[in-house]
């Protein structure tokens, strides 16, 4: 009896100390995929297979990303989605087409488990997930499609220690590795951006979400926002898309 006492309050304790980390969060932060929600990465070979930006042959030709809806993909979230194209179309060169008979494709869908993409062209036809349950956001879809379009995470350059603190106390066991800096990469033209689409928040994999961070900006006052609650892409993410597709 004392025993299922005890188990009982372990179990209660366990519930109130993780209390606020919303749908949003859970949806992007997972932790059986890379970085939380990059499925997979075009150029495996040696030497690339952590490039920030990938070698030009994982970019999508003239920077034309042909594009189907999943039938799982409703009129409200074709609108969403539609409208954070829109960063792409007035910021860059890169332009979101629908798809005619093109060979290699991004598949959008909303009945898939979490918010991910792959990262680059990978060929044939890709997914990329944006679950009804926590990813229908503006900002998410323009983060997802990023990945897509050739981009890892901001939090993840190597030049981020100038920048943030990483505070590996406070992230959950066994998903440290999603912190790892990229050892090859070549970054187009901006600086290290808070800002940024690509940038995760500040209790990514935290043990106690919105109370323990896990990334802490070293300059004071700075914010860091999960890419869910920012409006679009900045005029730096702009400016790194443009360097990679030459335009
Ligand atoms: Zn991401």
């Amino acid at each position: 009896m004392l025993r299922l006492v005890l188990l009982t309050a372990a179990a209660v304790a366990a519930v109130a100390a993780s209390p606020t980390m919303p749908l949003a969060a859970k949806a992007l932060y997972n932790s059986d995929l890379f970085q939380g929600d990059i499925k997979g990465v075009a150029g495996q070979e040696a030497g690339k297979e952590r490039a920030a930006i990938l070698g030009s042959s994982y970019l999508w030709p003239g920077g034309q990303v042909p594009y189907v809806f999943g039938s799982s993909i409703t009129s409200g979230q074709r609108n969403l989605i539609l409208d954070a194209m829109t960063d792409y179309h007035s910021l860059t060169c890169v332009r979101f087409v629908p798809r005619t008979s093109e060979h290699d494709y991004i598949e959008i869908v909303s009945n898939d488990n979490g918010c991910w993409s792959y990262v680059g062209k990978i060929g044939g036809m890709q997914r990329v997930s944006l679950d009804v349950n926590g990813c229908m956001y503006r900002g998410t879809a323009v983060h997802e499609l990023m990945h897509a379009v050739g981009f890892f995470h901001e939090q993840t350059r190597n030049d981020r220690d100038s920048y943030v603190i990483i505070h590996y106390e406070n992230i959950i066991a066994g998903t440290s590795y999603n912190f790892d800096k990229d050892t090859n990469w070549q970054y187009a033209g901006a600086d290290y951006n808070y800002a940024s689409i690509m940038h995760y928040g500040m209790y990514a994999f935290s043990t106690n979400w919105g109370v323990a961070p896990t990334i802490v900006p070293t300059q004071s006052g700075a914010t860091i926002l999960d890419p869910y609650d920012k409006h679009g892409m900045t005029s730096s993410d702009a400016t790194q898309i443009k360097t990679l597709y030459s335009c």
